[in-house]
């Protein structure tokens, strides 16, 4: 998008800054979070198609509850085959605006038939499950965790890196691959990762009209507890993940 970036120390500093000033809004533990967002944002006195002459970095906050209206119960997802919201080439793997324009539509037509999210495919074969419109997708089989690989069309999240991390930690064999949508039909548990969705169980995917349902919860429950452990200090946080301020 070819928008300057604030160095690291910069936006660090913003981003402690800005949970300080906030600290009043920090809900108790197991309440809640206060969410934090950065953003870069480029304006300026321009009409033709250049990249704006002047940026403005931001950092806001607000205390938030569960991400879904389902809360902690499972999510239903709706594998979307029409709309895509990334192409092989794009800006899929970045965390842009551009990545939500084109999921509004399908999310708007997911949630009137009573689902809570989409999955998408890839855009070429229509065949490979890419990611949800705002988190990443995780498959449980026995000892086995497996993602999409992420070449472009995915968000890298920071979630998903944690999360597979803590996976080999427990002792799982962590698997980055293609995986097709019809290996939803022949697995034990799928779960979402995001820093705003947390870590999400997944009850039912829905493919060309046919419900798949998952009852497995332990996968996602075993490894959101160690994350929580780890925000929280009660398990030594070995990777150097958190900030004190
Ligand atoms: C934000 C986001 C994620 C999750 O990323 P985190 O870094 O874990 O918060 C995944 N997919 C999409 C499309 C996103 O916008």
């Amino acid at each position: 998008m070819c928008m300057p970036c604030p160095s690291i120390d910069q936006f660090l500093d913003a981003v402690k800054q800005t949970a300080l000033a906030n600290k009043r809004f920090i809900p108790p533990h197991g309440k809640g979070s206060l969410y934090i967002r950065p953003l870069l944002i480029g304006s300026g006195p321009i009409l033709g198609l250049a990249p704006a002459p002047e940026y403005t970095f931001l950092v806001y906050a607000c205390p938030v509850g569960n991400y879904f209206k389902e809360g902690t119960s499972s999510l239903n997802l709706y594998v979307e085959e029409d709309l895509h919201r990334a192409s092989r080439g794009g800006a899929g793997g970045v965390k842009s605006i551009t990545n939500y324009a084109p999921v509004l539509r399908a999310i708007k037509s997911a949630k009137d038939k009573g689902f809570s999210d989409v999955l998408y495919v890839d855009s070429i074969n229509k065949k490979y499950i890419e990611e949800v419109s705002s988190c990443n997708i995780f498959l449980v089989k026995g000892n086995i965790l497996s993602t999409p690989t992420t070449s472009g069309t995915i968000l890298e999240g920071v979630t998903r890196k944690s999360i597979m991390e803590i996976a080999h930690d427990l002792g799982y064999q962590v698997e980055e691959r293609l995986i097709e949508v019809e290996e939803l039909n022949n697995v034990d548990e799928v779960f979402c990762t995001g820093t705003a969705v947390g870590i999400a169980s997944v009850g039912s995917i829905t493919y060309k009209g046919k419900r798949i349902e998952y009852k497995e919860k332990l996968t996602s429950k075993k490894l959101c507890s160690r994350l929580i452990e780890i925000q929280r200090g009660i398990i030594e946080d070995k990777r150097d993940w958190i900030v004190e301020i």
